[in-house]
This record gives structure tokens, C-alpha cells and sequence, in this order.
């Protein structure tokens, strides 16, 4: 028996679904012992090449050097928890400074907590209680926000879930501004808010189309609809400002996450002042013991600055196009075209036909045959998800890319046998 497989079975003994609760959907399955850069070790010494990232986070690679030392001095200088820290004034100065556009932040510890602070804020200044949402968008894993999809719940319900909520939350299709403005038309005064992912990232990548954002933008100002950017996967991916600087559309409320802090569990809520002063004066509340955690602000400060003065974009790009590129290659010599969609930072693959513009085409795509596909990837040794994203970080290089495309040509044909 592996030490791994050793470990699995003491886990299936203490810890409910083993040691990750997702691996159904997410995988992969291994027991990791440490991790550098864009690798993961196993406790048996299998060397992955990373493309999962933990989801999104190790976005400059596991343990960069410029985070390890701030963030254990934070720890050695008493760990502050609760108590207001300058590591936290500097946190959030540098935040808005980054984004540009929000004038106030409150930190938090994970992105799905930090929407439930925004809708509750939204529900406060509007006076209103309904949500929009959409299709396909992960917002957390909370009762009222938790299913994605009425029809088939690829992010499914789950047994136990308070479906009181649901009735406060209209769950649309994304990318149809026409039908949004229909909806609008009947019920706009009535909205509280309207959150979404502004690219669609969680469920296979999917840009806004056309002037897309800049109408739900208009329609929100339209009907006092406070209009919440979920960015808690693209805020620092996509680059510095995230989607809202890609796109030139700005909402009221963003939400960050994820890589904000080069790894280290911090969220954010960022605003525009008239709505943001209201929280933590008595009228709305925001509260939890971690929050602003010393050790978080130490490394939302090293990473704002390393971003300032190491711009990783341009490298991630390059890395991710080529890699994209790669994969697609690669499918065509073994007659097994691939669709690899999205953008170099983030991107997702599968097979089937047809344009994807929003869940529903997504979901006509053969998601499950890639499913099958990552489960033989990560026994060659590339740690990927079931659900087809594909996460690159700064910490990628062409040694890793060679190396990937390497593995995923033998397990591409492996694959096929
Ligand atoms: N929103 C988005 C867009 C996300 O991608 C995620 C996490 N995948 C969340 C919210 C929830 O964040 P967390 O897992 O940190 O609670």
C-alpha cells in the first residue's frame, strides 16, 4: 500500500467525502505534500505540474519568495486577530489605489462570505430584497446562492439547502441583455441587485459579449439596481483591475478573492463610497473574528506590490497562449479536436460542436468525456480539474510547458486506447 493510499484510508475514517470535499466534481485525487512554484509533490514523490492553482490562488506560484517572509513576520509579530492593524490600513490603500475606481474596502477570509456582505448591502441601500442572477455563475456555496442551473445542477443543489431563498433570487440566462431588459421592464423596481461573474469563468470560460456589460451597467442605473462584480476568480488573474479594467464597465460593489493575496486566504468587498460607508457604523453589519487577519494584510500588501513592480501579465499570457495553442495541436494530430476556450490566464477545454455564448450551449458540450480525460492527465502527472478549467501562473515556464504538453500527448493517446 502507497503511503497515499495509507492516508485515504485513515482520511475516509475521519473526514467525511475523504480529505477534499469536491473531488467528485473537482478532483484530482492525491495527497500532497508540499508545493513550489508551479509544482506539486506528492507524499510519494510524484511531481505534478500544477494547472489548478488551488483553484485560482498560488496565481504567482506556490510559496513565491516575496510573500513567504512578510507573512511569517506578521506570524511571528503576535498573528493580530481582531484588532485593527497597519498592515491593514496599507492593505486597503493599496487595494483601492490598484483598483482605481472603488473608494473603501472590508477584508474577509473567503470569497463566499464576501457575497453575502454584498448582497446584504445591496438589499440595505436599495430597500429591496430580490437578487438577478445568472446561469452558471458560482457565487459560493451558501444556501441562497448555491444552485446554478434549475434543469440539470451540474453545481448541483444540495440535500439540506433552505430553498426559502430561492424565491428571493430570479436565476437567468447570462449574455441576453434584451431578455434582462424585458425582465427589467416588468419587475426592475423591485431588484435589489444584480450579481454575475463579468467572464464567466467557474463553469467554462465565456467572455461578455458585445456591449453586453455596458447595458446590464446602463439598466442598473436605470432602475437603482445595484449592480455587484463577482471577480473573485478574475479580479487579479485577468490582470491588476481585473474585468472591470478589461472591459471599461465599472459596477458598484466588487468582489475579490482567491489571488489577492498570493495564496493566502483573504477576500475583499470594494465599493464606491456612498454605498461602502454604510457597513460597520451600526446600520449593516460585517462581521468574523479572521477578518483583516495581520497575517492576510502582510500578504495582500506583498502581492499589490509585487504586481506593481513585477508585473507577471505579459508572461502569463505568452505561457497560456502557447500552451492553449499546444492542446489544441495536439488534439488534431490524434484526430481528437479539442476546443480550448477563454483566455491564457484562464481557460477551459472539452469536446462537442457548436458556439458557446452562455451555460445552456455549454452544457450541450461533452463535459464528461474531458472528465475522463483530466482523471488520466493527472496520472501523467498534470494536476488538473474534472470540470475542464485550466488556471497558468507566473510561476509557469517553457521548462513546465514543454513538460505539460509532453504528458498530455502520452495521456492523450493513453487516453484513446
Ligand atoms: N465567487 C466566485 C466567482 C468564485 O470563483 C468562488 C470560488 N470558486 C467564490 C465566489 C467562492 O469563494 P470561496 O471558495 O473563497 O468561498
Amino acid at each position: 500500500m502507497t503511503h497515499a493510499s495509507e492516508l485515504r484510508r485513515r482520511a475516509a475514517a475521519c473526514v467525511p467525502g475523504g480529505v477534499h470535499s469536491n473531488v467528485r466534481l473537482i478532483g484530482p485525487d492525491d495527497i500532497i505534500d508540499s508545493a513550489k512554484g508551479a509544482h506539486l509533490y506528492s507524499v510519494d514523490g510524484t511531481d505534478y505540474i500544477d494547472h489548478l492553482l488551488g483553484q485560482g490562488p498560488a496565481f504567482l506560484g506556490h510559496s513565491p519568495d516575496f510573500l513567504t517572509e512578510p507573512v511569517c513576520d506578521a506570524i511571528r509579530n503576535g498573528m493580530i486577530v481582531g484588532g485593527q492593524t497597519e498592515r491593514e490600513v496599507r492593505a486597503a490603500e493599496l487595494l483601492c489605489a490598484t483598483l482605481d475606481w472603488a473608494d473603501m474596502v472590508r477584508f474577509g477570509l473567503s470569497g463566499t462570505e464576501m457575497v453575502q456582505a454584498a448582497l446584504r448591502l445591496a438589499r440595505a441601500v436599495t430597500g429591496r430584497r430580490r437578487v438577478i442572477r445568472f446561469e452558471g455563475h458560482y457565487h459560493g456555496w451558501l444556501d441562497n446562492v448555491l444552485i446554478t442551473d434549475r434543469d440539470g445542477a451540474w453545481e448541483a443543489a444540495s440535500a439540506g439547502q433552505l430553498a426559502s431563498h430561492l424565491d428571493d433570487f430570479l436565476v437567468l440566462p447570462w449574455n441576453d441583455a434584451d431578455l434582462l431588459a424585458d425582465v427589467l421592464a416588468r419587475d426592475g423596481e423591485q431588484i435589489a441587485a444584480i450579481i454575475m461573474e463579468p467572464i464567466m469563468i467557474n463553469s467554462g470560460v465565456i467572455e461578455p459579449g458585445p456591449a453586453y456589460l455596458e447595458r446590464v451597467r446602463r439598466m442598473c442605473a436605470r432602475y437603482g439596481i445595484v449592480l455587484i462584480f463577482d471577480e473573485v476568480i478574475s479580479g487579479f488573474r485577468l490582470g491588476t483591475g481585473g474585468a472591470v479594467r478589461r472591459y471599461g464597465v465599472t459596477p458598484d460593489l466588487a468582489l475579490y478573492g482567491k489571488a489577492i493575496a498570493g495564496g493566502v486566504p483573504v477576500s475583499a468587498l470594494a465599493g464606491r463610497v456612498d454605498l461602502m460607508r454604510r457597513i460597520g457604523t451600526g446600520e449593516v453589519n460585517h462581521s468574523g473574528t479572521f477578518n483583516a487577519w495581520a497575517p492576510g494584510m502582510a500578504a495582500v500588501v506583498a502581492t499589490l506590490e509585487h504586481l506593481r513592480d513585477n508585473p507577471p501579465y505579459a508572461s502569463i499570457a505568452d505561457y497560456g497562449a502557447k500552451l492553449m495553442a499546444g492542446l489544441r495541436e495536439i488534439g488534431e494530430s490524434v484526430g481528437e479536436p479539442l476546443r480550448v476556450e477563454g483566455l491564457p490566464a484562464a481557460f477551459h477545454v472539452s469536446f462537442g460542436e457548436g458556439d458557446v455564448t452562455d451555460y445552456r450551449s455549454l452544457r450541450q458540450l461533452d463535459l464528461d468525456r474531458y472528465a475522463d480525460l483530466a482523471d488520466v492527465l493527472v496520472r501523467h502527472g498534470v494536476w488538473v480539474a474534472k470540470r475542464g478549467i485550466w488556471f497558468v501562473s507566473a510561476a509557469h515556464g517553457m521548462a513546465e510547458l514543454d513538460e505539460t504538453l509532453t504528458r498530455f500527448k502520452v495521456a492523450l493517446k493513453d487516453w484513446l486506447v
